[in-house]
């Protein structure tokens, strides 16, 4: 499956990747609504959250609105999506985000786009084995 990935060894801080995200799905620049999220530690680390597919949420919605894709990647099909916000409490990466600006959550899906923009190469898009279960095939 498609996923994104992220080597925090390379990742200078630059916070472009969430410009980015926000921009390409939100038409605007606003951290809180980037799909991935750099995190700096106090001991000098960097980190990010954002969705690596795994798909657990998929069971976890009452209205199957989460489903994974021929290429692995878990989508929220908003038409089915009812904003009960389920996934967003239980998505153990912080990966599926709410914004108050929308009543439906979002998460990353693998599109690429912060990747081509990342000045440091700390960004790519990586196959990998889809997990087995849970949820069906869309
Ligand atoms: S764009 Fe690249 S270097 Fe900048 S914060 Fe994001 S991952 Fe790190
Ligand atoms: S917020 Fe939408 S996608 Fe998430 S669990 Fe509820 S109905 Fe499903």
């Amino acid at each position: 499956m498609k996923v994104l990935a992220f080597y925090p060894d390379r990742c200078v801080g630059c916070h472009i990747c969430e410009e980015v995200c926000s921009q390409t799905w939100f038409k605007v620049t606003d951290r809180d609504k980037s799909r991935i999220r750099i995190q700096e530690h106090d001991d000098g680390s960097i980190s990010a959250l954002y969705c690596v597919q795994k798909g657990d949420c998929i069971d976890v919605c009452p209205v199957n609105a989460l489903t994974r894709n021929k290429q692995g990647v878990v989508l929220l099909r908003e038409k089915q999506c009812v904003g009960c916000l389920s996934c967003v409490g239980f998505c153990p990466y912080l990966a599926m985000i709410y914004h108050p600006d929308q009543s439906q959550p979002f998460k990353c899906v693998a599109c690429g786009n912060c990747v081509d923009e990342c000045p440091a190469g700390a960004l790519e898009i990586v196959e990998v084995e889809t997990p087995s279960a849970p949820g069906p095939q869309a």
